[in-house]
């Protein structure tokens, strides 16, 4: 058996697609951006080494002219809103939630509003219609009232579903969030991307999830080795959002 099972398969279930002439689409989603920083610089460069198009969640309350400024004229930069302050409103009995049941839907979509407009003054070549809801979770109601504000897709954690909008989503989290809140082991990941590649349906993506300020060496480590591996490989495509985005 494999030392690194994970990476075998995944390096097969890429092979098949090549010969399959259809390769599975990747794209790559950055949250908790809010100004540049060296994190930032030092995750953006090396995605821009391997021509990987990055998607950045960006937290509209506290962010301006500074991240604006670096970003422009970066290559393969896209922009996302990442609610408005991701300030938890949730009781501490419940998993955290911005966008949650527990404030007036108007005054939600409200602050979403003011965030995109933000937003789009700021990157009027980069913002994607898209609202990535901080720690991934918003108020099933909010879903169907979000075009009203010109947001035309979601992005959460996990295999896409019809839930009232469309949905452009991430699969796989390089982060140990509960344990050691540092990268996940290598080999794991790699098991996971490649059982998303494998049974993901016709015109749907894998979506990897990234933090680039609590990236620690084992992440850049993993995100080295993953772009090494499949961004000249046949059976990949890393792919921008702004290319995958469902139609609605
Ligand atoms: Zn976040």
């Amino acid at each position: 058996m494999s030392a690194e099972p994970g990476r075998t398969r995944l390096l097969d279930a890429l092979d098949r697609r090549a010969e399959q002439g259809r390769p599975a689409a990747f794209w790559l989603r950055d949250d908790d951006v809010v100004e540049p920083t060296d994190a930032l610089h030092r995750f953006l460069n090396l995605a821009a080494s391997h021509a990987i198009p990055v998607t950045l969640a960006v937290i509209p309350e506290e962010t301006g002219i500074a991240l604006e400024a670096y970003l422009a004229g970066r290559e393969g930069v896209t922009v996302a809103l990442h609610g408005w302050s991701h300030r938890n409103y949730a009781p501490a009995t419940e998993k955290k939630q911005e966008l949650g049941p527990h404030r007036p839907e108007a005054l939600v979509l409200s602050e979403l509003a003011s965030g995109y407009s933000k937003l789009s003054a700021l990157y009027p070549d980069l913002m994607l219609p898209m609202l990535v809801p901080p720690w991934n979770r918003i108020a099933p109601s909010l879903r169907t009232r979000l075009g009203s504000i010109g947001i035309e897709c979601l992005s959460v954690f996990g295999p896409e579903k019809d839930r009232g909008i469309a949905e452009l989503n991430t699969h796989v989290d390089v982060m140990d969030w509960h344990g050691t809140r540092g990268g996940r082991p290598q080999d794991v990941l790699f098991g996971e991307i490649a059982g998303r590649v494998e049974t993901m349906g016709e015109g749907a993506a894998m979506g990897l999830l990234t933090h680039h300020l609590v990236h620690d060496e084992a992440v850049e480590h993993f995100l080295e080795a993953l772009f090494s591996l499949t961004a000249g490989h046949p059976g990949c495509r890393w792919m921008s959002a702004s290319d995958l985005l469902p139609s609605v």
